[in-house]
C-alpha cells in the first residue's frame, strides 16, 4: 500500500459518524461487490451511515452477499443515487482506477466536495482522490480492504459478515487462488478470515454452484462449437452474438470465467472472449506470463485492467472486432511465440 498516507488524519476522519458512499466499477464482479460490501459492513459497525452505489446491475450469484439490500444501482435509481452523492461526506472508489470506469456516476463524484478515498489494485490510478491506496501487486481490492481495516486499528472488528464479503472478492479475483497475483499474504489473510468464522466451502458454493442450467449449456456450446484457435500465434477466442446469448437466456455474469478455458489448452498463451451486448462488443482478455493484455486492451480495445487479465469494448460489429483481434496478433508475434 502507498506509504504516503497520513494515518492519523485518516483515523481522525472516521472518528465521528459520517455519511459515506462506496462506489465500484461498471459491470461489478466478485471483487467489486465483495470489497464494497466488506467495507460497508465494517463502516456500519463503526457507526457511520453507509450506502453502496454501483453504475449498473450485477449478476444474481452476487446478490447473497451481506449488505446487498443497501446497494443502489445508479442507472436504475438515478435520483436516489444522486441524492446520496450530494449528501456524502466521504466517497470511496473501490476496485477501479479512473472515473471513466463508472460512467455517469463519475460526474457526481467530480462535483462532490466529499473526501475521496481510492482503494484499488489496477495500474495507473487517477489523481482525483484525497487518499489513494493503490497496490498493483495485490490479488484483489478485497485483500486491500482487509489491510485498510487493519491500518485503522480495527482488526478485531473483522467478523464473519465482513469476512464472507472479503473472501468472495479474494476467491473470485484470484481464480480460486490459482492466478500469479495470489501471494503468501493472500493466504494469510484468508486464514484470518476463516478464523473470523468464514465457512469457505459454503461461500464457494454460493458463488460457483448456483448457476442456471442455461449457463452450463452455453458453456458447453462455446467449448464444443465456438472456440477458435490461431495456433500460429498461440491464441484463441470465443465470440458470442446477441442471438446466441438469447438462445441460452443470457443473464449478466453467465460468461464469467469462460475466457479462461481457452488458456487451458497446451501451448495457448492468449485468450479472448467477445460478447455482443447493448450495441457494443464486450471484450475480455487473458494471458500467460509476460504477454501484457492491459496494454493490448488500452491500445486496441478502449479498455485496460491488469497485465494478465484485462477488458475493453468495441463499437464495431462482432465480425469486425474479432477480425481486428486476429489482425493485431502479428504485431505481438515475438512475445506470443517465444
Ligand atoms: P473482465 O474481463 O473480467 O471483465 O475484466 C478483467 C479485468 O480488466 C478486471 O480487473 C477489470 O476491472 C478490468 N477491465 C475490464 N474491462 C475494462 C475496461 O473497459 N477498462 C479498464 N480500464 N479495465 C477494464
Ligand atoms: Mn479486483
Amino acid at each position: 500500500m502507498s506509504s504516503s498516507i497520513d494515518l492519523n488524519s485518516l483515523k481522525n476522519l472516521f472518528s465521528s459518524p459520517k455519511k459515506i458512499v462506496i462506489t465500484t466499477h461498471k459491470n461489478p464482479d466478485g471483487d467489486a461487490m465483495g470489497s464494497s460490501l466488506g467495507l460497508y459492513n465494517y463502516l456500519i459497525l463503526r457507526g457511520h451511515t453507509v450506502n453502496v452505489i454501483t453504475p449498473n446491475s450485477y449478476p444474481q450469484f452476487l446478490h447473497w452477499i451481506p449488505g446487498n439490500e443497501k446497494v443502489t444501482v445508479f442507472n436504475k435509481h438515478t435520483d436516489k443515487a444522486k441524492k446520496l452523492f450530494e449528501e456524502a461526506e466521504i466517497i470511496f472508489s473501490l476496485d477501479y482506477n479512473n472515473l471513466s470506469r463508472i460512467e455517469d456516476a463519475g460526474k457526481e463524484i467530480e462535483k462532490s466536495k466529499a473526501v475521496k478515498i481510492m482503494i484499488d489494485h489496477h495500474i495507473e490510478p487517477a489523481s482525483y482522490p484525497d487518499y489513494t491506496f493503490s497496490d498493483t501487486h495485490k490479488s484483489s481490492t478485497s485483500e486491500m480492504v482487509y489491510v485498510f481495516i487493519v491500518l485503522l486499528g480495527d482488526k478485531n472488528l473483522i467478523n464473519n459478515t465482513i469476512g464472507e464479503c472479503l473472501y468472495t472478492g479474494i476467491v473470485t479475483d484470484t481464480g480460486s487462488f490459482r492466478f500469479p497475483s495470489t501471494q503468501s499474504s493472500t493466504h494469510k489473510i484468508v486464514a484470518e478470515l476463516i478464523e473470523a468464522g468464514v465457512n469457505h466451502a459454503v461461500v464457494y458454493n454460493r458463488i460457483f454452484n448456483t448457476y442456471t442450467e442455461d449457463r452450463l449449456r452455453l458453456l458447453g456450446y462455446c467449448l464444443f462449437e465456438k472456440l477458435k484457435f490461431i495456433k500460429e500465434y498461440k491464441a484463441g477466442y470465443i465470440a458470442l452474438s446477441k442471438e446466441e446469448l438469447k438462445r441460452f437466456n443470457f443473464q449478466a455474469g453467465d460468461t464469467e470465467g469462460f475466457v479462461n478455458y481457452t488458456l487451458s489448452v497446451a501451448g495457448i498463451r492468449l485468450a479472448a472472449l467477445f460478447t455482443e451486448q447493448e450495441g457494443i462488443i464486450r471484450i475480455s482478455l487473458r494471458s500467460e506470463g509476460d504477454i501484457d493484455v492491459n496494454k493490448m486492451a488500452r491500445t486496441h480495445f478502449n479498455g485496460g485492467g491488469h497485465a494478465n487479465a484485462a477488458g475493453g469494448r468495441s463499437d464495431d460489429s462482432l465480425e469486425i472486432t474479432t477480425k481486428r483481434f486476429e489482425e493485431i496478433l502479428p504485431l505481438y508475434k515475438d512475445i506470443l511465440t517465444k
